[in-house]
Formats: structure tokens, C-alpha cells, sequence
């Protein structure tokens, strides 16, 4: 049983219920975990992190994002407690993604690059007006989809852009040695919630998400997981079962 419920796990099951079924991707023939969805030698359930956060998460996707395994928006929900997740589509509006953002205990930010919007919506700090939580949003999706959801979503023209520094993200990167010229969107998050002060969170998903790629990867390659990396040393303070791993 998972301590968090986890959005992006339920819409996928939503999808599967509705007979929509994944894109079964050639060499991943064993079994996975329906819990984490990584292959089970390679397990993630028991590196599930447990943190409080102030922030909550809304990741609005496509179809596909939801069954694709390296996905990482399903990371961030399993460590932000208070996390949505909503299929996109362009002639659909959610309700209940509506009602979300004019939920008054929160104040919405619409992650995106503030070089593609009109400056005035432009900021690059979380400033709380009294009694609010932040609530980010994330376009979990290709940069092409992303673009187009930004653009065909009336709905999101009212929210301010929360946009990261340029120096902001090369810091980040040069933290941890990021060489992919784009950060996946856990990354995306963790950097949102250092920004609200979330700092715990903001770690603990850092370190999830190396975690998570150490073990997908592992499973790819057919080697056995190693969890006396860096990564899962990191990871530990944050695991409510870390006894149970060290034993
Ligand atoms: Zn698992």
C-alpha cells in the first residue's frame, strides 16, 4: 500500500481501464512492478520517500506520457503529497482542473519558459499572498506538446509563468552533473519546490529521481541493482522503511 496516492499511477489505471493499452516497447519482456512500474528485480517501492511539503503538483499530461516507464512525472507525485495529474486535450476542459485552480487555499504557477510569454506574466520567485499554498503547475509532455498545450488552454492565460533562471538551472545542473541539455520534468520540480522552500522535498526528489534512473537503467541493462551508490545514500534520510533497507 503506498502512503501517497499517487495521481499520475491512478489515470493510468483509468486509461487501462478504459482500454487503452501501452505501447508494449520491444526487450521489455519481464514482468513489472504495478506499484512503481519498474521491472520487479529492480524494484523502486521500498525508496519511496516520505516528506511534508507545503507545495502541491499538477502535471498535466498526454495519453502517452502516462504508460511511458521512464515518465517522471509519476516520481514527483510519489513524493508531493497534495499531487493531480490531468489527461490534456485540446477541446475537453477538466472540471475538476478548473476547480482546482480557483481553489482558494491555492496559488497556481504555471511552469514554462518565460522567454516564449509576454513578460508581464513573467516571474521567477514564489511569492505567497497570506493563506496560500503554491500550487505548480507542469506540462508533463515533449516540448513540441507542451507548446501546444501552452497555447490552446484558455484556461491557463490568467495564471502567472513561474520561469527558471537561466543561472538558477546551470547551477543546478553543474550540482549534479546534468548532461542532457534539457531537465526531465521530476528535475523541473524539484527546482520549483527549492523555490517555494521546500527544501526537503526538493532533495529527497533530486535523489529519487537518481535513484529511479540508476534502477531503470540497471533493469535495462540486465545488471543487478547496486544501493550503495551515492544516489541511494542521499535518498535514505528521507525512507520511512530506511531500517529495513540497512538491515
Ligand atoms: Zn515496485
Amino acid at each position: 500500500m503506498s502512503l501517497v496516492s499517487n495521481a499520475v499511477a491512478r489515470l493510468r489505471d483509468q486509461r487501462v481501464d478504459e482500454g487503452i493499452k501501452p505501447l508494449q516497447a520491444r526487450g521489455w519482456r519481464a514482468p513489472r512492478c504495478g506499484a512503481c512500474r519498474v521491472i520487479e528485480s529492480h524494484c523502486l517501492c521500498a525508496w519511496r520517500p516520505s516528506v511534508e511539503t507545503r507545495s502541491g503538483v499538477c502535471l498535466i499530461m498526454t495519453n502517452k506520457e502516462v504508460f511511458k516507464p521512464s515518465n517522471t512525472g509519476w516520481l514527483i507525485a510519489d513524493v508531493v503529497r497534495d499531487n493531480h495529474a490531468f489527461i490534456w486535450s485540446r477541446t475537453d476542459v477538466n472540471e475538476q482542473l478548473l476547480a482546482l485552480l480557483n481553489d482558494p487555499q491555492w496559488q497556481p504557477y504555471l511552469v514554462f519558459p518565460g522567454e516564449y510569454v509576454e513578460p508581464s506574466r513573467v516571474t521567477h520567485t514564489v511569492d505567497l499572498a497570506q493563506g496560500k499554498r503554491p500550487l505548480f503547475i507542469l506540462l508533463d509532455a515533449t516540448w513540441t506538446e507542451a507548446r501546444k498545450m501552452f497555447r490552446k488552454s484558455p484556461y491557463f492565460d490568467r495564471l502567472p509563468i513561474l520561469s527558471l533562471l537561466p543561472d538558477k538551472l546551470s547551477r543546478y545542473r553543474l550540482r549534479r552533473s546534468t548532461r542532457s541539455e534539457h531537465l526531465c520534468t521530476a528535475e523541473v520540480a524539484a527546482l520549483c519546490l527549492e523555490l517555494a522552500g521546500d527544501s526537503d522535498a526538493a532533495s529527497a526528489l533530486d535523489a529519487y529521481f537518481d535513484v529511479f534512473s540508476q534502477h531503470y537503467l540497471g533493469a535495462k541493462r540486465q545488471q543487478e541493482v547496486d544501493v550503495s551508490t551515492p544516489a541511494h545514500a542521499e535518498l535514505l534520510p528521507f525512507v520511512r522503511s530506511a531500517q529495513e533497507l540497512l538491515a
